[in-house]
């Protein structure tokens, strides 16, 4: 699995997607994860692209509250 060099590091899940919330936050404070390899639905190309956009926004904003 792509994904399981992660094991340990955030929460995956059975099928070893990557779990992330509305904003691509993992289980773990920091940091995101976007697109297939994550439990966001829908394997399609403008859908991962949208998470990237959501993970990196969300990433931003996490820095400039924490920093
Ligand atoms: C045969 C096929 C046909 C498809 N047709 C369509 C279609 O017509 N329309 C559509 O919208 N979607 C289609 N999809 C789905 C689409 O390809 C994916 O939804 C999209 O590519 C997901 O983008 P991503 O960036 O999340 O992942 P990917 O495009 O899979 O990119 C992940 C990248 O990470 C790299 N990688 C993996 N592990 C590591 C690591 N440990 N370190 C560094 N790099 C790593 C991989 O090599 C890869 O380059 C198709 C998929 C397949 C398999």
């Amino acid at each position: 699995m792509m994904t399981d060099w992660l094991k340990g590091a955030v929460e995956l899940t059975s099928h070893g997607e990557i779990a992330v919330d509305a904003k691509g936050q993992t289980s773990a404070s920091g940091v995101f994860a976007a697109g297939d390899a994550t439990t966001s639905p829908f394997k399609q190309i403008v859908i991962a692209m949208g998470d990237g956009a959501t993970a990196s926004l969300a990433a931003f904003e996490h820095l400039i509250r924490t920093s």
